[in-house]
């Protein structure tokens, strides 16, 4: 399964997973959820979620409803303020 980094734009394979945010880390750059912020990561992970489909692998349901879930709990968190 193939991504596009949100910071740098290039194309990888998903591999290594960031322990604390557990995004896949960008081997171009290194980039991880870890250095955004609330509304950054929203922005990340709603992208994320309406775009994987156009690759030929598709994610888990699992995986797509984690993000869901997060993508959630983060509009709460920005709601908040
Ligand atoms: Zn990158
Ligand atoms: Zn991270």
């Amino acid at each position: 399964m193939k991504t596009v980094c949100f910071r740098c734009g290039e194309i990888f394979s998903i591999g290594e997973q960031c322990e604390k945010c557990g995004w896949q880390i960008c081997p171009h750059c290194g980039a991880c959820l870890c250095s955004l912020s609330p509304r950054e990561q929203f922005v990340a992970i709603a992208v994320w979620l309406s775009t994987t489909s156009i690759f030929v692998e598709t994610p888990t349901k699992e995986t797509w409803n984690k993000w869901y879930n997060k993508l959630k709990e983060l509009k709460q968190t920005l709601e908040a303020k």
